[in-house]
């Protein structure tokens, strides 16, 4: 796409789709540059994710001034985060205020979902239909439907039969839930199961932890600014972004950690001897038991389990009961999937009123009415919280139903051939379609934000 163009034989140039991070900054810079669109978002407001994951505890794992919008100096400047990593409420409020400032809004039908877009080859548009009854014609259509948004129900028998109540932590309510005096049932272990564990098991008269997998956490190290600090990385913003683009990971912090500070050329565990590992777990925590610190840890299976083992030391340190710390330590290879940062988390299994059930001991039957039937027994409930996930990647992109050219559909193509695209931006056959985040995309390997960032001004290249 080049330069603003009159929309010909279409109502609009560009309908975007979704209004998280992804639309919004695609419908600002199309307006910059002088195309016609209509935005579309299902949810009531903008934000995505954090319009639509308001679990207790949810907050990003980036620092916020680098999880966060560079396209326009105003938001920049006269916006201001209150901690090192923003929570789920900041996030939201953060995000209404880019709509706002930007003028965004009015370009966003929302409570609107998209069915279907296809591809008209006589016209060289797209057609697309909303659940409320619309059919625009467009030039090009961007979707920014999120590559986590599409939320998935876990094939467990029985969920619907449950007395209690039962919450989605990727469609929590929007009043909140209190937990008081309740017994309460968490499913899933991943990051949005570890981000709301500690804050829920603070309430609840009794908290369960149903856990397949456990994953890799580690703290966060969270905190307020410092007097003035905030103040200080705002008038330097221009060298964050630089750091920022210089970076793989869309970012020059991880959690609290600056990636600059790491060691360069880390030791090889394998050859370092084991009270010289466990000299380093004392010294430096969490970090010595993770893949930065280490030089062999991604390239050597062996060097993998040694680190896995610190990294198990860790938790024994922590957790204080000697079967559920074996149960917390993760089975598969360190580094594999994105590491989870928590607040709280493995202490939590120290308090008298949290449970660890291990359900490699005793996979889960069936929900029942009173609560949750297991192999190992079942567990009487009055809430069960689902933070089981989402459709991930191609989720919310299959639930639309896009044809291109001679009416192939997506969904059937990846299908056959996988999610296959170019650059996780375009995909054959679909002509003048664009898929910011997806599949294919950096996305989730990196500071999301920053990674749209180069998406955006590559689509409009
Ligand atoms: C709980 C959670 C925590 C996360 N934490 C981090 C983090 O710490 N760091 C990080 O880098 N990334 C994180 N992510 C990834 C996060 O999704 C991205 O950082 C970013 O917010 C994605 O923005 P987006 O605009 O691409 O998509 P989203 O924010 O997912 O927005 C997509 C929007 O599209 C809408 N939509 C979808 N389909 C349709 C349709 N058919 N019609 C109309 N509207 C539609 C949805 O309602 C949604 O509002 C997290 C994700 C989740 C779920």
């Amino acid at each position: 796409m080049a330069g603003g163009t009159g929309a010909g034989a279409a109502d609009f140039d560009v309908v975007v789709v979704g209004a998280g991070f992804g639309g919004l900054a695609m419908l600002h810079r199309l307006r910059a540059a002088g195309f016609s669109m209509q935005g579309v978002e299902m949810g009531e407001g903008v934000g995505g994710t954090w319009y639509w994951n308001r679990y207790p505890g949810a907050r990003v794992d980036v620092q916020s001034v680098e999880y966060s919008l560079s396209l326009s100096k105003e938001v920049q400047d006269e916006w201001t985060w209150t901690e090192l990593m923003a929570p789920q409420e900041e996030l939201e409020r953060y995000v209404n205020f880019v709509a706002d400032r930007l003028d965004l809004r009015r370009h966003i039908k929302f409570e609107t979902k998209v069915t279907a877009a296809t591809w008209d080859a006589a016209s060289a548009t797209w057609r697309v239909e909303t659940d409320r009854g619309d059919a625009w014609r467009a030039r090009f259509v961007v979707t920014a439907v999120g590559c986590l948004s599409a939320p998935l129900e876990p094939a467990i028998e029985g969920l619907h039969s449950f007395a209690g109540d039962s919450l989605y932590t990727n469609r929590f309510p929007k009043a909140g839930y209190d937990f008081s005096g309740k017994r309460v049932g968490i499913i899933g272990t991943g990051s949005s199961g570890v981000q709301a564990t500690p804050v829920i098991a603070r309430q609840a008269q009794h908290l369960h932890v149903f856990q397949r997998s456990a994953a890799y956490t580690m703290p966060a190290g969270n905190r307020p600014w410092a007097p003035g600090e905030f103040e200080a990385l705002r008038a330097d913003y221009d060298t964050i972004r630089k750091a920022q683009l210089a970076s793989p990971l869309g970012a020059a912090r991880f959690g609290a950690v600056s990636i600059g500070d790491l060691p360069m050329n880390p030791p090889k565990i394998l050859e370092t001897p084991m009270e010289e590992r466990l000299a380093r777990l004392d010294r430096e925590g969490w970090l010595a038991a993770t893949p930065f610190a280490w030089a062999d840890v991604t390239t050597d299976i062996e060097a993998n389990r040694a680190a896995q083992e610190l990294y198990a030391e860790m938790i024994r340190r922590e957790v204080k009961d000697p079967q559920t710390a074996a149960a917390l330590v993760p089975q598969y290879p360190m580094g594999c999937k994105r590491p989870i940062i928590d607040i709280g988390y493995f202490e939590t299994f120290n308090q008298p009123n949290v449970t660890l059930v291990d359900l490699k001991k005793g996979a889960i039957r069936r929900i029942t009415p009173q609560g949750i039937e297991t192999e190992q027994g079942a567990f009487p409930l009055d809430v069960i919280v689902y933070a089981t996930g989402f459709d991930a990647m191609t989720g919310a992109l299959n639930r639309i139903d896009i044809r291109g050219r001679d009416g192939r559909r997506m969904r059937e193509a990846w299908v056959a051939e996988g999610p296959r695209s170019y650059l996780g931006l375009m995909v054959a056959d679909f002509p003048n379609f664009f898929t910011i985040t997806g599949p294919g995309s950096p996305s989730v390997l990196t500071n999301m934000i920053a990674a749209k960032r180069g998406y955006a001004g590559f689509a409009l290249a």
